[in-house]
């Protein structure tokens, strides 16, 4: 048994701010309106894999703490944060911004692909539905605007 959420529809979204480090393009400052469609593979549990607002709810909490702000992933070692008293400074490839501390996400990924990104997301929300025995698989994918995403799955038993 398999339900679906999908983020367009339902306002699982998000937006943000980031940059790779190692892409032409994409090493400059820009944005994306993500949104993330989920899917939970599981048993039937009193006629339910799980509550659609109940797992919105958890999908809403990985997602909104990322939500207007800038992400840094914190693992790229081509890029050097340093923090000041109330600021970020992060440099990358001769660059350089300077953040309010409020305004940054540092987000545990090398490089804060679509990829990673679904990764990470789908870690943190398996972490909030691991006490729902019945779940044996989820999947999320990240879509950076509509039509281009990337899609993580794991088995939620091992
Ligand atoms: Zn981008």
């Amino acid at each position: 048994m398999r339900l679906k959420v999908s983020g367009w529809d339902t306002g699982l979204r998000f937006s943000a701010a980031h940059f790779i480090p190692s892409h032409d393009k994409c090493s400059r400052l820009h944005g994306h309106d993500y949104c993330i469609d989920i899917t939970v593979e599981g048993s039937d549990n009193g006629g339910f894999i799980i509550d659609f607002d109940l797992l919105k709810q958890h999908a809403r909490e990985v997602i909104y703490k990322m939500d207007h702000h800038v992400l840094v992933p914190s693992r790229q070692t081509a890029l050097k944060h340093t923090e000041k008293e109330d600021s970020i400074e992060v440099s990358y490839n001769g660059k350089k911004h300077v953040f309010s501390k409020e305004d940054v996400f540092f987000i545990d990924v090398d490089v804060t692909s679509s990829e990673q990104m679904s990764a990470f997301i789908t870690d943190k929300l398996a972490s909030k539905l691991k006490d729902n025995k019945n779940i044996s698989r989820l999947e999320v994918c990240l879509y950076e605007g509509p039509g281009q995403g990337a899609c993580t799955s794991r088995n939620m038993n091992d």
